[in-house]
């Protein structure tokens, strides 16, 4: 039996191993471990790889949304529509700048926040929108910009799940007023530990933000405003310099391992992902529909294959957002997919071998089972 794991960062780490271990020993033995010039150097190729005329690194992806929201002056009494499926930080950092999240229900196609609900959300009261590059697909930022336009709204960009994909040929990030990017090891860009990024073209935004994520400073002991203390570290800078060069590849190689599975699944009942016209997606989670995903994720279990589950509850459900008094039934769309999403295995790395194995035992399942899901049916 192959143990197939949902991601496999040491496989990633592996391939690299010589070089990382050198890089460790660099940093260790500069003496520089914060705003050094490794961060420099960073911020700079991520800005060229980006074709962003500003990158700002940050502590972590969630960070970036928090300090482009508060550089933006968005705060209590302000409201800021976003997805309800997508990982809890796209919502929590609206909360934590003291604004109110206000969710619209997704497109059942591309998971992504719908334009067209989002723009039934609109109040008086509505600040900002921050579409979310759900799974690595690039949403419809053309939409979202003429939405900004028309009602004269900020336009985050929550690329946490995407950097190095592309929309109409623009890098995911650069196309809103702000992008926000993760660097959480499992991301497509991951480092060994926690960092993040904003991109931005507007200059009084990037140096905002920078006086932010330094307590509020641009000069030594002189403090402007109430920050933060939100820094990438040079050990993690060095790092993702080193794999940044790999990006472009590793997301290729992710493409096709998605081409692989789409004719490996070909037949089956799972309903497969669907990419839009005009984008490229990088597959940071590859995620199936399924009317069984409980069964079949027990069933690949047993076979040793991993599953992922994004994401069980929508955000308007969670306790954490109960006080917005959202209830069953409001995002059905929302509602039905996380009942029904089921990610298989997806990394650069993963073996042809190990992805016939996966469709394999996939085909087994609804072979095996067919004959109960009919009965089940009718
Ligand atoms: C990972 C992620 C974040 C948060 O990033 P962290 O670096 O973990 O703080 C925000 N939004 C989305 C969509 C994410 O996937």
């Amino acid at each position: 039996m192959m143990k197939i794991p949902l991601i496999d960062l040491q496989a990633q780490h592996d391939s690299m191993k010589q070089e990382i271990l050198e890089t460790f020993r660099q940093v260790m033995e500069s003496g520089v471990y914060v705003s050094g010039p490794e961060v420099t150097l960073f911020e700079k190729e991520a800005a060229a790889f980006t074709h962003s005329k500003y990158a700002i690194s940050t502590a972590n992806g969630t960070d970036s949304l928090i300090l482009a929201l508060h550089a933006f002056g968005i705060g209590p009494g302000d409201e800021v529509i976003t997805s309800p499926y997508t990982f809890f930080a796209s919502a929590e950092a609206i909360a934590r700048v003291g604004a109110t999240p206000i969710f619209a229900d997704i497109d059942p196609l591309t998971y992504h926040l719908s334009p067209e609900l989002t723009e039934s959300k609109i109040t008086c009261r509505t600040k900002a929108i921050i579409p979310v590059h759900i799974f690595g697909q690039p949403a419809d930022m053309d939409a979202f910009m003429e939405l900004g336009r028309n009602h004269g709204l900020v336009v985050i960009e929550d690329a946490c799940q995407a950097m190095g994909a592309y929309y109409k040929g623009r890098p995911v990030g650069t196309i809103g007023h702000a992008g926000c990017i993760s660097f959480f090891p499992t991301k497509n860009l991951g480092g060994v530990g926690d960092g993040g990024l904003i991109l931005t073209q507007d200059e009084q935004i990037a140096q905002r933000i920078r006086m932010l994520a330094l307590h509020g400073s641009s000069r030594r002991y002189h403090h402007d405003m109430i920050g933060y203390n939100s820094r990438l570290d040079e050990l993690q800078a060095a790092i993702l310099r080193l794999k940044l060069r790999k990006l472009d590849a590793w997301n290729e190689s992710r493409g096709h391992r998605a081409e692989n599975y789409h004719r490996l699944l070909a037949g089956t009942e799972l309903r497969l992902p669907y990419v839009s016209s005009g984008v490229s997606h990088v597959y940071h989670v590859y995620v199936t529909e399924t009317d069984h995903r409980a069964l079949l994720a027990a069933h690949l279990k047993k076979e040793g294959v991993s599953t992922g589950h994004y994401y069980p509850c929508p955000l308007h459900l969670q306790k954490a957002f109960s006080h917005l008094g959202y209830k069953p039934g409001d995002m059905p769309v929302a509602e039905a997919i996380s009942k029904r999403a089921l990610a298989l295995p997806m990394y650069p790395e993963l073996t042809i071998e190990q992805q016939a194995y996966i469709s394999q035992a996939v085909h087994a399942f609804y072979g095996i089972a067919s004959i109960g899901f009919r009965g089940e049916s009718g």
